[in-house]
């Protein structure tokens, strides 16, 4: 399988508490959280031409990770598209933290994605369907301290699963960890990573990030399913 962590690189460049949690940056970690003997992978971000995502490497992408915050707005309008042909096609779509209001993620939902936000929260996550195989070997909760609280309404258009449920210490609730199918392609949405806390390090989390990315791998990419005029096969 092969996985592609896109992340904006840009606080890495600004506040040191990020390479200090992250060392090369969250998209070398979350790579060296992924890679493994039947995952091969790379990573791409802002600096990179095209924002590493060029047609050959969209195409050799059987599951992207995405990873971004404060700079959505410089990914070119034409690399969301190829990604979103790429997702309709078949490609796997993981999206973390603030990547809610990724380009992509906004396109792919087709709604504002907005939510409440406050960082430096006490965050319980509950397994809320367990028997689903982004939950497998995830504990039925877990606590992340600090994280950032994301709170409801969450403008998503109804999940197809939800399998993780967030509670902060705010008394705010989240929907955490939610799947949708777009075309072919399948997309899970995680909300735990905000770049200056150690979520990542988490054992729970890592399994979920790894655990979606086998659930996001496609049987088939690449497929366009056409609009033509047709006879009938039979009299
Ligand atoms: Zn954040």
């Amino acid at each position: 399988m092969k996985v592609t962590v896109w992340n904006e690189n840009c606080h890495e460049k600004t506040d040191p508490r990020v390479l200090e949690l992250y060392p090369g940056g969250l998209h070398a970690y979350l790579a060296s959280v992924l890679e493994c003997d039947d995952i091969e992978v790379r990573t791409a971000t802002l600096d990179d031409e095209e924002c590493g995502l060029t047609q050959a490497v969209v195409d050799d992408t059987d599951v992207m990770v995405w990873w971004g915050h404060m700079a959505h707005h410089k990914v070119p309008d034409e690399i969301v598209d190829r990604v979103h042909k790429a997702v309709l096609g078949g490609m796997g779509l993981v999206v973390l933290h603030s990547g809610h209001h990724s380009k992509i993620f906004r396109k792919l939902c087709g709604t504002t994605c907005n939510l409440k936000w406050r960082d430096g929260a006490r965050e319980r996550i509950w397994t809320v369907k367990p028997n689903h195989p982004i939950a497998a070997g995830v504990d039925e909760t877990f606590v992340l301290d600090p994280e950032e609280m994301y709170g409801e309404p969450f403008d998503i258009p109804n999940p197809e699963d939800i399998i993780f449920m967030g509670w902060f210490n705010g008394g705010e609730v989240f929907r955490s960890g939610c799947t949708f199918t777009r075309g072919n392609g399948r997309i899970f949405y995680f909300q735990p990573g905000h770049e200056t806390n150690k979520s990542f390090q988490n054992e729970n989390v890592q399994k979920v990030i790894k655990n979606a990315v086998r659930w996001a791998c496609p049987v088939k990419k690449n497929l366009e399913i056409p609009c033509p005029h047709f006879k009938a096969l039979e009299e």
